[in-house]
């Protein structure tokens, strides 16, 4: 961290996706000549929402284009719990499969916490079942959740080593918030983890060197709340309206981040773009860990 403050480098989460993904198709190639092995990645998407829509067409799009064998079950809204388990439980059985991945939010009338852990852990590749959450808490291998090591592979690609750094991360959920702290006390930071009932957010933020927010709140984190020099990490995925008032009108949105990135580039070293930071890595770390499960499922790793 012998970086001067702003204005910030931008971490650009394009040029380390395509890297992950290139090494992940070569893999597949790899594995698929020496051994036979197609990975294969199952995703399940229940309902119309837009935005999971677009998600999981990407991961479908993604994992073909990886050589690996792809398969989208998309279900009704008013599919029942049933038959969603019933899903999960044919798809762990399954030998193609090798990763299954629930997209949430699931529609209210589904219980998502028994639908994750139906999967088996050996399968979650997006590291939410009790085990896999409880591996990473153990500091023990297993399969992380995407967005998380998203973030450390962008951390460690632009700072490298980060023993001893003050880390803050701005959220506390499963998804994100959690484990990015866990991944970073294994990357042997000091780490704070800030939620809704933090005292003085601003001036815990300031501490950190490194500052991950995953909190969904647009721009919420501003200049002056960065220590100058720092490594912002914004998870954030928040559609707002457009600034321009004739776009705003026409009911135009766009995407932006938990920071406000105008005035953090001012401050910090690095910084993520919101889009095309780690939203970009997300994918790219999914398929890499299908390949880490296929591997296991036949004592290649
Ligand atoms: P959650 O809503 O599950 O968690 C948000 C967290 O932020 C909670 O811990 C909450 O605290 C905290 N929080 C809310 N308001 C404040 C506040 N005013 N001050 C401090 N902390 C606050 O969100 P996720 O973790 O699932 O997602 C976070 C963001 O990351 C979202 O914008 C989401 O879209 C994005 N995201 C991006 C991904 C990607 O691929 N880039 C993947 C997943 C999520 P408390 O626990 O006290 O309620």
């Amino acid at each position: 961290m012998a970086e001067s403050a702003g204005p910030a480098k931008i971490i650009d989460g394009k040029i380390y996706a395509e890297r992950l993904h290139a090494q992940v198709t070569a893999e597949v190639a790899r594995l698929k000549a020496e051994h036979g092995l197609t990975p294969g990645l199952a995703v399940v998407l229940v309902g119309d929402d837009p935005a999971s829509q677009i998600y999981v067409r990407s991961k479908g799009e993604q994992s073909k284009a990886a050589g690996m064998h792809s398969a989208t079950h998309r279900l009704a809204e008013q599919t029942t719990q049933a038959e969603l388990l019933g899903l999960v439980a044919a798809l762990n059985a399954d030998p193609a499969i090798h990763g299954i991945l629930v997209q949430l939010p699931l529609p209210k009338h589904l219980d998502e916490r028994a639908a994750i852990a139906a999967i088996d852990p050996a399968k979650d590749v997006d590291g939410l079942t009790m085990i896999n959450a409880g591996r990473l808490a153990s500091g023990l291998p297993g399969l992380y959740p995407c967005t998380p090591v998203g973030c450390m592979v962008l951390l460690r690609e632009t700072i490298g080593d980060l023993t001893g750094l003050r880390a803050v991360v701005v959220g506390r959920s499963m998804l994100v918030g959690r484990p990015v702290a866990q991944l970073l006390i294994q990357a042997d930071c000091t780490v704070t983890v800030a939620h809704s009932r933090t005292r003085d957010l601003p001036a815990v933020c300031r501490e950190a060197d490194i500052l991950v927010a995953a909190v969904g709140r647009p721009r919420m984190i501003r200049g002056d709340w960065i220590k100058p020099g720092a490594a912002v990490i914004d998870v954030g995925i928040n559609r707002v309206p457009f600034d321009d008032p004739v776009k705003a009108a026409q009911g135009k949105t766009k995407v932006v981040g938990d920071v406000h990135f105008k005035e953090a580039a001012k401050v910090a070293a690095w910084i993520t773009p919101a889009p095309g930071g780690v939203g970009l890595m997300t994918v790219a770390v999914l398929l890499q860990n299908t390949v880490t499960a296929a591997k296991q499922s036949v004592g290649l790793a």
